[in-house]
Order: structure tokens, then C-alpha cells, then sequence
């Protein structure tokens, strides 16, 4: 029986639904980006960070290879799946996440039997935290637990990323599984995309008088995918010119030879992935240095980088960090993919409310829709609980 009080009421709820009790639960947080944003497909540098919003899963194997998905969140319903012929594209809503899990670990020659899995998750979704990736993270946890796979957090990752590429079809990096399953309270991940090597940066907002605040602006762009497609492109394009292997390999010191050898747009592609990754490196330095205090300026310019060099921000994006800034702020910028999702302003504790306030009559004023505004502190990674 499962008594750990974070553990006990999912445990139960999985029981009453499947009529048998789990034999664990495991948790995985969504993440956050502080900075280093589309970096991560040039090799470079991010500065995620593990939230305190987590996805958590019951599961129970069974033999066979019927699998049985219930998620506390929409009107799914309960999901019956034979995994027997599982292949890219035959799975349809939330379950692609876990299913991707599943057949992922099955293309390294794991074997997973069947099972019930009991899925509940307070990671908002679409608002750039990552909650699919706190699904997949949470259950290939237990999975790797459950069936002796044994993998080390880097393969976990790959493994995940084999599943949102070829699986689900979401061609994204390694940065939101590795802060979610290596992530590490009080700690934002710097992750070197080149080689996955990690070094925990002590990020302790709260004790520096701070908060991190999320504004999810709710806004998703239809160009967003066209737009991602595009920003890569040019990234692939920038490097061949270059003759780099990726824009990781292109400095500061290089920028202005480069700006004579690309392209108007290209070249400012360029800038941005050259310079964000170098912000991050700084962002790094003052962390450890001397606390989240000085890394305000670091945001801003961070922003400002997106917004005219890489254009993938948006007006509501815009709105609310120039609010955020002329509000109390000592930094802010979107955050995620662009064009739409959220953006992030460090905050002093005592600008909090005026921050909240202001954003919140601006977007009134513009007539867009209400941003949900939330502060997130550094979590663990995921982890069984019970
Ligand atoms: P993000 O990962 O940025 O939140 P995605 O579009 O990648 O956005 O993932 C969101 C999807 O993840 C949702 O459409 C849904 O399929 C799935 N999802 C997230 N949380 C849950 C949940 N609690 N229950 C069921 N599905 C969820
Ligand atoms: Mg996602």
C-alpha cells in the first residue's frame, strides 16, 4: 500500500478507477526557460529551470500488451491501446504522450508489458511550460523503475526526445526534458546542448528578495510552427555559410566579418543565436557569482533580441514585458518558442502585486483576453513518490 502523503491520493484514485492499487507513483515538473532560447538546435547553451508544477503518474504493469490511460484532466475518458503494432501516427490526443513513451523505450529493445496509468498534472498546458514533456518525463521514470531498464538521466532524455520527434511529431530539442529530469531545487539547469553535460547554477530568487513571475499572455499564433520551421532554416543556412558544424561555433569576435557574408535576415538570425548564447554564459556567471539580483539587464536584452533580431515575439508578448519593466521589474522577457505562450519578470517581492496589476489593466486596455499570472520557484527533477 501507498501511504507517502504526496503519493496516497493519487494511489487511491488509480484504485477506485482499476480496481487495483499502483505499484508506484512518480512526478516530473514542467519547466521554465530563464534564458538562452532557441539556442538549443545550434548546440548551445540554455538556463532552464525544474518548476514547482509537476505531472504525476500511477501506474500498475500488467501482462499483455493492453494499456489502459486515464487522465484527471479533460473528457478523454478512459483510452484502451494495444501496443502491439504501436507505430508514429496510430495514436491520437494527450495518450500520444505516454504511448510515445512506450514505444520509444520498445525501439531500444526494452520490453514494456501492459499496464494502467492514472495520469494527473498541475503544469499548465500551451503556456510554454513544457507539460507534455512533464508527462513523458514522468513516465518513462516509473518505467524505467518499473521494468529494470536501468537508464541514466542522459539516455531518459534522448529517449524522450525519440518520442516527441517521431512520435508525437513535435520537433523539439533536449532542454525541457533535461530540467525536468535533472532539474534540482534552488537550482536553474545550465545544459551545454553539444555534449548534454549539466552544471546546477544556484538560482535563489526568494532569497534575493525576488519572485520569478510567469504571464502566460494565452495567445498562440498560427505561424508559430511555420515561423519555428523558418528560424531553423536560417540557423542551417547561417552555419553553411559560416562553415561552422552549428552557431555555437560562431563568437562575438565573429559577428562583424559575418554581417559582410550573409544576408540582411540571415545575418540577424545569426546575431541572435551568437549573442543569447553568450548572455547565457554571462547569466551563468553572474548567478554564481553574485546572485539573480544582476541578471535583470541579461533579460532585457535577451528580449529585445527576440523581439528585432530573431522576430519572434508579438504585441501581447511585447505588452507584457515593457509593463512588466515600467511596472517594478528589474528584468523580463518571453519566454519558450514565440510568437505567443508566456513571458517572465524578475520581480521584487514588494513590486509584485503593482507588476500583477498593471499587466493585467494593459491587456484590459488593449482588449486582449486576461493573462493568467503565476510565480514559479526551482524544483527537484522527477522523482518516485511512493
Ligand atoms: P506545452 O508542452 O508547452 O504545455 P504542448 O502542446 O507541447 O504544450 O503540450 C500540450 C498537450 O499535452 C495537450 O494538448 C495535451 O494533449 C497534453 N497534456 C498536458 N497536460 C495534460 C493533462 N493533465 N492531461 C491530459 N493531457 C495533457
Ligand atoms: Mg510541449
Amino acid at each position: 500500500m501507498i501511504t507517502a502523503p504526496a503519493a496516497a491520493e493519487l494511489a487511491t484514485r488509480f484504485e477506485d478507477t482499476f480496481g487495483s492499487a499502483p505499484d508506484g507513483v512518480w512526478q516530473a515538473p514542467g519547466r521554465v526557460n530563464l534564458i538562452g532560447e532557441h539556442t538549443d538546435y545550434n548546440e548551445g547553451f540554455v538556463l532552464p529551470f525544474a518548476i514547482d508544477k509537476t505531472a504525476r503518474v500511477a501506474i500498475k504493469l500488467r501482462p499483455g500488451t493492453t494499456v489502459r490511460l486515464l487522465s484527471t484532466y479533460g473528457d478523454q475518458g478512459l483510452v484502451t491501446v494495444d501496443t502491439a503494432g504501436l507505430q508514429p501516427g496510430s495514436a491520437k490526443g494527450w495518450v500520444t504522450y505516454p504511448l510515445g513513451v512506450i514505444w520509444a523505450l520498445q525501439e531500444r529493445g526494452i520490453n514494456v508489458p501492459g499496464m494502467d496509468l492514472l495520469l494527473d498534472s498541475n503544469v499548465p498546458l500551451g503556456a510554454g511550460l513544457s507539460s507534455s514533456h512533464a508527462i513523458e518525463c514522468a513516465v518513462i521514470s516509473a518505467l524505467n523503475e518499473l521494468t529494470g531498464a536501468g537508464l541514466a538521466a542522459e539516455e531518459m532524455v534522448l529517449t524522450t526526445q525519440r518520442a516527441e520527434n517521431h512520435f508525437v511529431g513535435a520537433p523539439t530539442g533536449i532542454m525541457d526534458q533535461s530540467a525536468s529530469l535533472r532539474g534540482s531545487k534552488g537550482h536553474a539547469v545550465f545544459l551545454d546542448c553539444r555534449d548534454q553535460s549539466v552544471q546546477l547554477v544556484p538560482f535563489e530568487a526568494e532569497e534575493s528578495g525576488l519572485v520569478l513571475l510567469v504571464i502566460d499572455t494565452k495567445v498562440s499564433h498560427s505561424h508559430a510552427d511555420g515561423g519555428y520551421a523558418s528560424r531553423r532554416a536560417s540557423c542551417e543556412l547561417g552555419a553553411q555559410v559560416l562553415g561552422v558544424n552549428a552557431l555555437r561555433d560562431v563568437g562575438i569576435d565573429d559577428l562583424e566579418e559575418a554581417s559582410g557574408l550573409l544576408d540582411e535576415v540571415t545575418f540577424r538570425r545569426v546575431r541572435h543565436v551568437v549573442t543569447e548564447n553568450d548572455r547565457v554564459l554571462q547569466t551563468v556567471e553572474l548567478l554564481t557569482s553574485d546572485g539573480p539580483t544582476h541578471i535583470g539587464s541579461l533579460l532585457d536584452a535577451s528580449h529585445a533580441s527576440m523581439r528585432d533580431d530573431f522576430e519572434i515575439s508579438c504585441t501581447e508578448l511585447d505588452l507584457a514585458v515593457d509593463t512588466a519593466r515600467h511596472s517594478g521589474a528589474i528584468g523580463a522577457r518571453m519566454t519558450g518558442g514565440g510568437f505567443g505562450g508566456s513571458a517572465i519578470a524578475l520581480t521584487p517581492v514588494e513590486r509584485e502585486a503593482e507588476v500583477r496589476d498593471a499587466v493585467v489593466r494593459a491587456f484590459a486596455d488593449a482588449g486582449f483576453a486576461a493573462p493568467d499570472i503565476f510565480t514559479v520557484t526551482p524544483a527537484d527533477g522527477a522523482r518516485r513518490l511512493g
